[in-house]
């Protein structure tokens, strides 16, 4: 077993739960790419191996991995979910998104994130305090238009 499916599966039997071939199979696509792809794009390269998993098991299956806290799922504005492996080889564990409304291209950015958690810091025990609200993550997204689209 490669040492990110033995990463996986302890992750899997520490819950409970079963490391089953969909799951395997869907981690292996993740693992494996930079994009933010959506259930119906994940469903479609897992099918090209394993044709007996179907759309349906996909998505119940990422609802799974997002509550593991394994997966994000965003949306972009483009009207559906799109995931991403939290902890992605190719990606910083911490970033953030800028979205491109023309092209619907994603950029991945870690820019600037000491200033963002010292300011993300301070506005999230301002807001507990006054909501007795307990704040356990937050999402920033920019719109707008990538350098192609702007010149075009
Ligand atoms: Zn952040
Ligand atoms: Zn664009
Ligand atoms: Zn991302």
């Amino acid at each position: 077993m490669a040492k990110t499916n033995q990463k996986w599966h302890e992750r899997f039997r520490d819950r409970g739960l079963r490391f089953t071939q969909p799951r395997r199979v869907i981690l292996d696509v993740l693992d494996n790419t930079a994009d933010h792809l959506s259930a119906e794009e994940i469903y479609m390269r897992v099918h090209k191996k394993y044709p007996n998993i179907g759309l349906t098991t996909v998505y119940r299956n990422l609802i799974t991995l997002e509550r593991m806290g394994i997966v994000t799922k965003f949306h972009f504005g483009d009207g559906c979910h799109r995931f991403e492996l939290i902890e992605n080889k190719k990606k910083p564990d911490h970033h953030h998104h800028l979205v491109c409304t023309g092209c619907k291209r994603i950029i991945d950015y870690d820019d600037f994130m000491d200033e963002e958690i010292e300011y993300i810091k301070k506005v999230e025990s301002a807001l507990s305090r006054k909501h007795s609200f307990n704040i356990t993550d937050h999402v920033i997204q920019f719109y707008g238009l990538c350098k192609k689209c702007k010149a075009a």
